[in-house]
C-alpha cells in the first residue's frame, strides 16, 4: 500500500485524501489546526470542478449548504444603488461557505483517512524509497509520497522547493475579510462600496443570520506579522478609517469579529508541482488568489488530478506527477489570469473607471453580450479537460524501489 502525507486539512488536503484512498492508496493528513477550520468567507465552484463534486458524490451535500445568493450591488457612499451584477459574477454555479465545504470534505473522508491535527511537519528527508518525516509534535514517520495542501503559505512547499519568495507574485491588493452582524437586513445578497483603490463590502450569510465585511485595498508591499491578528486589524482600520457608507459600522464589527483574515492577495507559479516524491495541490502549488473565484475549483480539480494520475501511473508518482504537471498548467493559467483581469473591475483604481464599470453594468442586462461575465468565468471552469480516471483497470500499486 502506497502510503501518502498531505499537508493541511482544508479543501485540497481532504479531497485529495478521499480520491486516494478510492484508489487503494493510504492517506494521512495533518493539520495545524486543532480541528477541521469552521467559518471564513464563501467559495465558489464553476464548470468542471462541479463535475468532480458529482463524482465525489457530495454534490447534493454542497447544494444542501449553498448560500443562495443573488445579485450583488454596488452602491454610492449617500447608500444609493450605483450598477448591480449577477449572482454567477460572484457566486458562480454553486457557492457555500468555506466552513462547511471543509466540513463536507472532512466528514467524507475521516473515518478512511488517518487525521493528526494539531500538528505541522518539521523536516522532510526524501531518499529513493520514501521521505522521513518529522513533525513538531516529535512523531517521527516514513511515508512514500508527501503532499503539500497547506495553501498560498505552504509549508511543505517551504520545505521542499525553497523560500516562499522564489515562488509568490504580489498582485499588488491585500484582502481582509470577517463575519459581522447583517446591520443592514441583507437576504441573500451584498453591497459593495468603492473609492479608488478601495473596496468595502458586507454580504448576508447563513441565511442571513450573520454577514461577512469585505474589505479590499491596494497596497504595495506591507511589513506585518502573521500571527499578529490586532496589528493586521489596525491596517485595515487605518485603510478604510476615513470612510463614510456604512464603513464605520463594519470596521466597528471588526474589531469584535469572532474571525478574521487578513493577507495579500497573490498568486503561486512554479515550472514543476513536484520535487521528488513531494508535490502540492491547491493554493500550495498554484494560488490563483480570491479575485480569481477560482481557487477552490482548483483546489478539488486539482485533488482529482492528482489521485487519478497516481491510480493511471500504477502509483510511479514520477510519471503521475509529470503528467499532473501537463493536465493542471493550462487550467492554472486561464484561472489566474482571470484574477488580473477581474481586479480592475472589483478594485477601479480612479474615479472615472468606476463611473465606466457601474455604466458598464447597468447596461449589461440590454445588451447582445448580456451574459458575457458568466459565459466568460464558466470557460475558465471548464479550461481543463476531466479524464475519467475511475473508470481505468485498476492496476497494482507499482512495488517500492
Ligand atoms: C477572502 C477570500 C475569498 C475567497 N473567495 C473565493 C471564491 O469566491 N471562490 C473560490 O473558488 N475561492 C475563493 N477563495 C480561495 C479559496 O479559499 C482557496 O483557493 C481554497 O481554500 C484553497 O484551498 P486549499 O485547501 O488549497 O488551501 P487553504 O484553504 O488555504 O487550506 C490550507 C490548510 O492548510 C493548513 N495549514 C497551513 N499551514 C500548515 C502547516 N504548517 N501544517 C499543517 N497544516 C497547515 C491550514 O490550517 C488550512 O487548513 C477565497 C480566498 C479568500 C482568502
Amino acid at each position: 500500500m502506497t502510503t501518502v502525507l498531505i499537508s493541511g486539512a482544508s479543501v485540497a488536503g481532504p479531497a485529495l485524501a478521499y480520491w486516494l484512498q478510492r484508489y487503494g492508496f493510504t492517506p494521512t493528513v495533518v493539520e495545524r489546526a486543532p480541528a477541521p477550520r469552521p467559518g471564513g468567507y464563501a467559495v465558489d465552484f464553476r464548470g468542471a470542478s462541479m463535475k468532480v463534486l458529482e463524482r465525489m458524490g457530495i454534490l447534493d451535500a454542497v447544494e444542501a449548504k449553498a448560500t443562495r445568493m443573488g445579485a450583488m450591488t454596488y452602491v454610492k457612499e449617500s447608500g444609493k444603488v450605483a450598477a448591480t451584477t449577477s449572482s454567477e459574477a460572484f457566486s458562480g454555479e454553486l457557492e457555500i461557505l468555506r466552513g462547511d465545504l471543509v466540513d463536507i470534505l472532512y466528514t467524507l473522508t475521516k473515518e478512511t483517512t488517518e487525521y493528526l491535527f494539531d500538528d505541522s511537519i518539521v523536516s522532510l528527508d526524501q531518499d529513493a524509497d520514501g521521505v522521513d518525516v518529522v513533525f513538531e509534535s516529535g512523531l517521527r514517520r516514513r511515508f512514500d509520497l508527501v503532499v503539500g495542501a497547506d495553501g498560498l503559505h505552504s509549508n511543505v512547499r517551504r520545505l521542499a522547493f525553497g523560500a516562499e519568495s522564489s515562488y509568490i507574485h504580489d498582485l499588488g491588493y491585500y484582502a481582509s475579510v470577517c463575519t459581522v452582524e447583517n446591520h443592514l437586513g441583507l437576504d441573500h445578497t451584498g453591497q459593495i462600496f468603492n473609492v479608488p483603490g478601495k473596496t468595502v463590502g458586507t454580504y448576508s450569510a447563513r441565511d442571513n443570520t450573520e454577514a461577512k465585511a469585505l474589505f479590499y485595498f491596494t497596497s504595495s508591499d506591507l511589513t506585518y506579522d502573521r500571527r499578529n491578528v490586532p496589528s493586521q486589524k489596525a491596517i485595515v482600520e487605518e485603510q478604510f478609517k476615513d470612510l463614510g457608507w456604512e464603513v464605520p459600522t463594519l470596521l466597528e464589527g471588526m474589531r469584535t469579529a469572532p474571525d478574521f483574515y487578513f493577507d495579500s492577495i497573490s498568486q503561486i507559479k512554479l515550472d514543476s508541482y513536484s520535487r521528488g516524491r513531494i508535490a502540492l495541490v491547491g493554493d500550495a502549488g498554484y494560488c490563483a488568489s480570491p479575485l480569481s473565484g477560482m481557487g477552490t475549483s482548483l483546489a478539488v480539480v486539482g485533488a482529482y488530478v492528482l489521485a487519478g494520475e497516481l491510480h493511471a501511473a500504477g502509483g510511479d508518482h514520477e510519471q503521475a506527477f509529470a503528467a499532473y504537471d501537463v493536465r493542471m498548467k493550462d487550467f492554472v493559467v486561464a484561472c489566474q489570469k482571470q484574477a488580473v483581469d477581474g481586479a480592475m473591475w472589483f478594485i477601479p483604481a480612479s474615479k472615472w473607471f468606476m463611473k465606466l464599470r457601474n455604466l458598464t453594468f447597468r447596461m449589461m442586462p440590454y445588451l447582445p453580450w448580456r451574459n458575457m461575465i458568466r459565459d466568460m468565468s464558466l470557460k475558465v471552469g471548464n479550461a481543463i479537460e476531466l479524464t475519467m480516471y475511475e473508470d481505468l483497470p485498476q492496476r497494482p500499486v507499482a512495488p517500492r524501489r
